[in-house]
């Protein structure tokens, strides 16, 4: 007969990890189904502020050290693609490029989906040497740098701000006429001299040698280059709505909406770490979510066996 897990856990980032050792823990069938070596936690080449590790570690090696722990719990692996969840059958179906897998109840832990979606000439590149999808991780790393922001929202000025501790100067680029967020935000970015907003712009492509070096930006109608020794890049997760807007609700930047308890709007179905909508996307964070997400499914596994 054909397996039904417990749980099947859609993402082998800190998040899913973390939810694989909560529930493999209590005895339960658990499978991991990762598109292996495309998350941000694997992305990060120096993790500084996760407790424990007080000389840093590397995001694969803490990714490594965690996957060791859920396989220490009979955490069963797929590397596969996930390509959505057949909601309506019962057990429900997780459909991947090669195969179908029937689970009790599903955690959904893909991360942004940044590494997924289209790039821009360059980016993938010069990932790691310039380009990062995390000014609060890489800020550090650009003191006296000139640096470049792409997107637009509270969370670009907020990266932004933090960015004004270490860079040299700090060019905004919008597509939008200007930036959107909150005014006081605002307020204090266009106070701060580093900081210079580009409205109307779109990034064309990113070119260096060895490291990154300049930006090409269209503004207005006029293709410019700039000088850059960083891109931080925040264009968008709508990618992701495709996957998850039967099942649950979804916010304006296409992040899965839950409740406290990680819970989706469709029973049984879980989503925790940077694939939620929330305003800290970290390491620490993604364990908090899998920890929550991990234990409510094991309840509802529980609850719904004993029916
Ligand atoms: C460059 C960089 C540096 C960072 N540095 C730090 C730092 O120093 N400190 C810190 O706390 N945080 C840092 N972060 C943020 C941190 O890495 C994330 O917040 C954290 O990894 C989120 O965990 P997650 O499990 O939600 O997602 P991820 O770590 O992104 O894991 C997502 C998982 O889902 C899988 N997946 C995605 N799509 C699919 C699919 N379609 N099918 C199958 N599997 C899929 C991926 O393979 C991966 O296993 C950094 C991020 C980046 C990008």
């Amino acid at each position: 007969m054909e397996k039904i897990y417990d749980l099947v856990i859609v993402g082998g980032g800190p998040a899913g990890l973390t939810s694989a050792v909560y529930a493999g823990r209590s005895n339960l069938s658990v499978l991991v189904i990762e598109k292996e070596n495309v998350g941000s936690l694997y992305m990060a080449h120096l993790v500084d502020n996760y407790p424990g590790f007080p000389v840093g570690i590397s995001g694969k090696g803490l990714q490594l050290e965690m996957r060791k722990q859920a396989l220490k719990f009979n955490t069963e692996f797929l590397n596969a693609t996930f390509l959505g969840i057949d909601i309506y059958s019962n057990p429900k179906i997780v459909k991947t490029d090669k195969i179908n897998v029937k689970a009790k109840a599903i955690i959904i832990a893909t991360g942004t989906g940044k590494f997924g979606g289209k790039k821009i000439s360059g980016e993938k590149e010069y990932l790691g040497k310039g380009v990062s999808y995390c000014a609060t991780c890489d800020g550090a790393f650009t003191r006296n740098m000139t640096v470049s922001l792409f997107g637009n929202g509270d969370e670009v000025a907020e990266e932004a701000l933090f960015l004004t501790k270490y860079s040299k100067e700090i060019l905004i680029f919008t597509k939008d006429e200007t930036l959107q967020c909150k005014k006081e935000l605002l307020d204090t970015l266009t106070a701060n001299e580093k900081v210079k907003i580009i409205g109307n712009a779109e990034l064309q492509e990113l070119k260096g040698h060895e490291y990154l070096d300049f930006a090409t930006v269209k503004v207005g109608e006029e293709i410019k280059e700039y000088t850059v020794q960083y891109a931080f890049m925040y264009l968008g997760t709508k990618n992701l709505s495709e996957l998850y807007g039967e099942m649950a609700k979804l916010d304006d930047e296409g992040y899965i909406i839950t409740d406290e308890n990680m819970k989706t709007f469709t029973e049984g179905i879980f989503a925790a770490g940077d694939v939620r909508s929330k305003r800290i996307r970290q390491v620490t964070t993604a364990v908090s979510d899998g920890t929550i997400a991990g234990m409510e499914a094991i309840k509802y596994i529980l609850m719904n066996n004993k029916k």
